[in-house]
């Protein structure tokens, strides 16, 4: 499988995203599912596949603890596209995390916490497919800029396709606004990247687009993407 990665690689690494789409669903049909956690990326993937009437299981990452904003998108997306999104929720109530592990855990142990409330649900969500699917951006942060569109993930030993890995923070608001696609409001009010609330502050014009999470720990990624 690794070996075809590579040539997957080579022939979409400067496909449209349209291809990159068609690709993908011809490809892996029913044993694709795309991660969406409603971000700006995450809707232009969303409304692409919708106007090219391709067929996309999606779902998204539970934690209880993301913005009221974002439940809101969640619930507009469904009614507008039709998608299912399937929400994955941590097998750890969060009552039950805070008896087990104090509360606030984001607040100590952000790595352990994104464990239990985002990777174990993450493992779930995948299980029985065999690619999966991110809006994630080269431009993002360090972690992503040698970012593949098709790449085979060691973390969860799946195919890993991010059809926006080229693409800028201006393309996708080109994106959005030219086919007037719904986003979450926080985007607005300086919130570029956006997780759970404990996690994830305002950055100022200019700042890195991730420097509203985790702040005050070195963390950059929750584990989902290495
Ligand atoms: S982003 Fe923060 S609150 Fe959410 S799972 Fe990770 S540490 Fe916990």
């Amino acid at each position: 499988m690794q070996s075809q990665v590579t040539s997957w690689q080579e022939a979409l690494q400067d496909a449209s995203l349209g291809d990159v789409l068609t690709w993908a669903v011809a490809k892996w049909g029913d044993d694709l599912v795309l991660a969406s956690s409603f971000g700006a990326e995450d809707m232009v993937l969303m409304h692409q596949a919708w106007v090219m009437r391709l067929p996309l299981a999606v779902f998204s990452l539970d934690t209880d603890l993301l913005f009221p904003e974002t439940y809101a998108l969640i619930e507009r997306v469904r009614d507008r596209y039709h998608y299912d999104v399937a929400l994955y929720r941590p097998q750890l109530p969060l009552a039950q995390q805070t008896q087990q592990f104090g509360g606030e855990l984001w607040s100590r142990e952000p790595d352990a916490c994104c464990r239990l409330r985002k990777v174990e649900p993450l493992r779930r969500a995948l299980a029985g497919r065999q690619a999966w699917m991110t809006g994630l951006r080269r431009e993002q942060s360090p972690t992503r800029r040698e970012l593949a569109v098709v790449q085979w993930d060691r973390t969860f030993h799946r195919v890993k396709i991010n059809p926006l890995a080229h693409w800028s923070h201006q393309a996708v608001w080109d994106y959005l606004n030219a086919h007037d696609v719904p986003y979450n409001p926080l985007h607005d009010q300086g919130y570029p990247s956006i997780g759970c609330w404990p996690c994830t502050t305002s950055v100022k014009p200019g700042e890195d687009v991730r420097s509203g999470r985790w702040t005050g720990f070195d963390k950059q990624e929750c584990g989902l993407h290495r």
